[in-house]
């Protein structure tokens, strides 16, 4: 059976420098380009927060988020540092004001297209470990794929200290594993 990377959010905006940096979040790139370049995956996938400007979760509409991720901005484009090369399909998410987009799966084609392509295993990589790498693993074990989280492919944001941790583990109970 078909095994997936799903590369969750590696965009400007996450990574120091940008509307919200997740702390070295820049740092994932050699261990996503290598698992990308691999060869132990039959599909590399790459979602991408992708908001208009009036987004819900953004603080000018009461949300918990400085604006972030906005559509065609620069803060929106993939990091440079992550080679794209072998990514076949980009999934948005968070496209309407109204939708939250945490999870990749989220009002999105990715499990569809992981079906089609015979795919029942995920390795998942990305920014932030405690949001979007968190709900997508969940959603994915859900959806009854096989789940692994790779460590050294993922930062998180740590709103609170231990955020990450605690998403580790929530991922762990829910029947992913943590490498
Ligand atoms: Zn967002």
């Amino acid at each position: 059976m078909g095994r997936a990377l799903v590369v969750v959010d590696f965009q400007n905006d996450f990574t120091p420098g940008g509307a919200l940096a997740v702390a070295g979040g820049d740092e994932i790139a050699p261990r996503v380009n290598a698992l990308a370049a691999s060869g132990d995956f039959d599909l590399v996938v790459a979602t991408r927060d992708w908001h208009p400007a009036d987004h819900r979760s953004f603080r000018q509409q009461g949300g918990p988020w400085p604006a972030h991720c906005v559509q065609g901005t620069p803060g929106a484009d993939f990091h440079p540092a992550f080679d794209r090369s072998r990514v076949e399909d980009v999934i948005d998410t968070g496209v309407t004001a109204d939708a939250e987009g945490y999870s990749g799966f989220e009002g999105t084609a990715l499990e569809s297209l992981l079906r089609e392509r015979g795919i029942d295993t995920l390795t998942i990589v990305g920014l932030a470990t405690d949001y979007c790498v968190k709900h997508t693993a969940l959603d994915g074990l859900r959806q009854g794929f096989a789940v692994t989280v790779d460590g050294a492919g993922v930062r998180g944001v740590e709103v609170q200290p231990g955020d990450s941790e605690r998403a580790l583990e929530e991922i762990r109970a829910a029947g992913g594993v943590i490498v």
